[in-house]
């Protein structure tokens, strides 16, 4: 057996302020005082684990509001040759990396299994092998040290990943209504977050209709032997070219979902995105413009090093493949960018969150800046790190549900489907 890769490991961060969260009132447009945080509810340390796709990873955050350590083991190494994710080989990096992770975890936090509150852990979506390995690890982990067990929705996750890094920077107050944007590998989301007196409710409005937006980066960069994951290749790679060298357009998609299951009553007002078409355009441009042959130049140019960096990729590359990449890394930003804005209009919100691995993305980012600032509309992200699957988002969502006693029965079991409401 190999050993395992370096861990990530994000150091503490000192907290600022007092303790106080902020939270939301209905979906009156004003700025809400704290009514959750605020100092009268017990400090907790909630250990996260997190198993949902690629990642291992286990966190110890406190109160939803400190991040105490943060531990991600990812698996790109062992799926690199494949150019995506191949789940048997996942469930089994899982297993292996599970344990070791979540005692660094600990570790790094200066806690034991005695000293934690409350184990959290991702019940879905996903892929069902790998959650199982965070579930049954973390179900008999609460068991043997009688914790608590709170079960945690990935995609609520990636939205408490922004929550908690705002409130360790201080911020404590969030104006609604709230669109959240959850855009990754297997994710393309748009969510009205409501907010109700602590609890949090989420209203899809939105969702890819085929291929997620990271996934799209992913076969992109595959194609093109950009290396792997694709997403922050291009994002580096794009720097070098011409966005407007290439026209991908991108359509409005307003008709009804021809899955009943996925129909809603207000259709009307919803906006959904659509990134497999795009795949095949870069694949019929790279075929009508005769490109074929400097991608396997690149790919035996590649193989030669035993461990390319992104300036050996940047060497391999002329200039109209850089500029197809620029192109590429632009509609998706330029499709994703207007359509969440579209939502953020119907919706009439205040505030816009945008999270998941593809929200890492430079261009996204100065993008939806920009475009939020002239628009008026409060923009937040998680730090990059903290975009990627991580365990601290994981422990951040549970401490509203700490606080309000919901906790997992034992018969807990994993959803690979599981919805956000
Ligand atoms: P999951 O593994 O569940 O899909 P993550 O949140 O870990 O979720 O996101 C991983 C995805 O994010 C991959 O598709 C990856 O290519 C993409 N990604 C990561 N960084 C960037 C970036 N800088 N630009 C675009 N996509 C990115
Ligand atoms: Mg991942």
């Amino acid at each position: 057996m190999n050993s395992l890769p370096p861990i990530r490991h994000t150091p503490a961060q000192p907290t600022a302020g007092v303790l106080s969260g902020f939270e939301g009132v209905g979906r009156s447009r004003r700025w809400a005082p704290s009514t959750l945080y605020n100092g009268l509810v017990p400090d907790a340390y909630i250990l996260g684990i997190e198993s949902s796709c690629d990642e291992t990873a286990a966190a110890v955050v406190r109160s939803g509001q400190e991040l105490v350590s943060n531990v991600v083991y990812s698996q790109f190494v062992t799926h690199r040759p494949y150019g995506g994710v191949v789940p048997e080989l996942a469930s089994r990096e899982h297993l292996r990396a599970i344990v070791p992770v979540v005692r660094q975890a600990l570790d790094d936090a200066g806690r034991s299994y005695q000293t934690i509150d409350a184990i959290a852990v991702t019940k879905g979506p996903g892929l069902a092998g790998s959650l199982l390995v965070g579930l049954s690890y973390a179900k008999a982990l609460a068991y043997a040290v009688e914790k608590p067990l709170i079960a945690v929705n990935h995609l609520e996750g990636h939205i408490h990943a922004v929550l908690l890094e705002e409130r360790q920077k201080g911020n404590r107050e969030l104006q609604f209504p709230v669109l959240a944007l959850v855009v990754s590998g297997g994710h393309t989301h748009l969510f009205l977050v409501e907010g109700k007196s602590g609890a949090w409710r989420y209203r899809d409005v939105g969702h890819t209709r085929d291929d997620a937006a990271g996934e799209a980066f992913d076969k992109v960069a595959k194609l093109l032997e950009l290396g792997y994951p694709g997403g922050p290749a291009i994002d580096f790679l794009a720097r070098h070219g011409n966005p407007q060298a290439v026209k991908f357009p991108f359509a409005q998609i307003k008709h009804h979902d021809r899955n009943p299951q996925n129909r809603h009553a207000d259709d009307e007002s919803r906006v959904d995105f659509s990134y497999s078409g795009i795949k095949t355009a870069v694949l019929r441009y790279v075929e009508t413009h005769d490109m074929r042959e400097a991608i396997m130049r690149r790919r035996q140019a590649l193989a030669a090093l035993a461990s390319p960096v992104r300036e050996d990729y940047l060497a391999a590359c002329d200039q109209a493949t850089l500029d197809l990449v620029a192109s590429f890394q632009h509609a998706m930003v330029n499709d994703l960018v207007s359509k969440t804005l579209l939502a953020v209009r119907e919706q009439d919100a205040a505030t816009l969150l945008v999270t998941g691995g593809v929200a890492a993305n430079s261009e996204l980012r100065t993008s939806f800046e920009q475009r939020a600032s002239e628009e008026g509309l409060a923009v937040y992200f998680p730090s990059r790190k903290l975009s990627t699957d991580n365990a601290a988002m994981i422990a951040a969502a549970a401490y509203p549900r700490f606080l309000a006693g919901e906790f997992a029965a034992p018969e807990l079991s994993a959803d690979a489907a599981l919805r956000l409401r």
